[in-house]
């Protein structure tokens, strides 16, 4: 991350050094750890950063050993004021950037123990020297240094905003995903639900309520009807005027059944030609009455379909919680042989099951 800034810089720095001492009598070694600091140390910091497995963690470790380097050479030469200044705001730069304040302390903090061992060892160094060339070039390169690290946090911001802007383009597009998919969901169960020709609730769905409403009913001490519908001679509808046209007629009967229903009755298409009301809080009277009013009204009536007028009538069964049944089939049962008496009665016609085929049973139903 760092590579490039420090590698320049600390090259800078040896060329400041240089210029600055390079008729100084100092041992040939410290030549060498001039070197080894300025120009090596740069390269092998990146390296090991690039082979770590954390390499940002080992950045941070290199910026702070920096700072220690950095307040030991000052010392260690007694560094021309420009030169200590350019190295130390560029150590202390560094560590505020990633760091913060902390950073800031702990760059100077480290600095300052740097030039403690550097004077320890060595003794104390001043030499605020403003040679031209030297801090020329300090100035040159601690502006050169700002200047690139500016233009790194300003690339760093551009692509943090770019991926800021791709996030929350992604985080729309998965909101409106959520959303389309949590439609589907609805329409999907709806569609489970669903008799596709008449619309109405298919059996599933009224397999899946008949027990809970029923319990329900049970809890609250709560009537609950059931009203079995079959259209009579359908069969001769279909041969006679056409199977869209029975189709048609289906639709039709349903339309009647489902107008005038409370929202908590379920009226569902139990199959072929075959339609069923479930109506809770219902008393057997009000239900038989409902039954009477669909007979009468379909049998009142001339459908006009494709041009035939069609003169339809229907039979059913009614059957009621608690007289005939208090499970789901014994229920159902009893409403489908009131139909069959309805049937074997002449058609038209709506029958009430028999209470007495009936027996209490002695084990109250508990909810599932
Ligand atoms: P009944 O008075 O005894 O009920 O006589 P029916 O002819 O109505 O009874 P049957 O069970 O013999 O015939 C029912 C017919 O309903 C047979 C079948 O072709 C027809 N049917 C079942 N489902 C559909 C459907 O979705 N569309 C159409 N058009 N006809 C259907
Ligand atoms: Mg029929
Ligand atoms: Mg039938």
């Amino acid at each position: 991350m760092n590579y490039r800034n420090r590698a320049v810089s600390w090259l800078a720095v040896m060329g400041v050094v240089a210029w600055q001492w390079w008729a100084s009598p100092w041992p040939w070694f410290w030549w060498v750890g001039l070197g080894l600091q300025f120009l090596l140390y740069p390269q092998l910091a990146y390296l090991f950063a690039r082979l770590s497995d954390d390499p940002l963690a080992f950045e941070l470790r290199t910026m702070t050993f920096d700072s220690l380097a950095i307040g030991f050479w000052v010392a260690w030469l007694g560094a021309p004021l420009w030169l200590a200044y350019a190295l130390c705001v560029c150590g202390a730069m560094n560590l505020a950037a990633f760091k913060g304040p902390r950073g800031l302390l702990i760059s100077v903090l480290l600095q300052c123990c740097g030039a403690a061992l550097a004077v320890l060892v060595h003794g104390f160094q001043f030499q605020p020297d403003l040679a031209p060339g030297p801090t020329a070039l300090c100035m040159l390169a601690l502006s050169a240094y700002m200047l690139a690290f500016a233009h790194g946090a300003n690339e760093r911001t551009r692509k943090l905003h770019a991926i800021r802007m791709r996030l929350t383009d992604s985080e729309r597009a998965l909101q409106r995903q959520l959303a389309e998919n949590q439609v589907l969901q609805v329409r999907l169960s709806e569609q489970a639900n669903r008799d596709s020709l008449t619309g109405l609730f298919n059996r599933r769905f009224l397999d899946a309520t008949l027990g809970r409403e029923l319990i329900r009913c049970q809890r609250e001490g709560q009537p609950l009807a059931l009203i079995v519908i079959d259209i009579d001679h359908f069969k001769k509808v279909n041969d006679n005027a056409g199977h869209p046209v029975g189709d048609e007629v289906l639709r039709r009967v349903a339309f009647l059944l489902s107008h005038d229903s409370r929202a908590s009755d379920v009226v569902c298409r139990h199959g072929g030609e075959e339609f069923l009301l479930m109506l809770p809080n219902m008393p057997m009277a009000a239900a038989l009455e409902r039954a009477e009013h669909y007979r009468e009204s379909l049998a009142g009536s001339t459908l006009l379909i494709e041009g035939q007028r069609l003169r339809i009538t229907l039979s059913a069964g009614v059957a009621s919680y608690p007289e005939h049944g208090q499970l789901p089939g014994e229920l159902l049962a009893a409403a489908d042989k009131a139909l069959y008496l309805a049937k074997s009665r002449g058609r038209n016609r709506v029958e009430v099951a028999q209470a007495d085929r009936f027996e209490q049973p002695t084990v109250p139903m508990e909810p599932a």
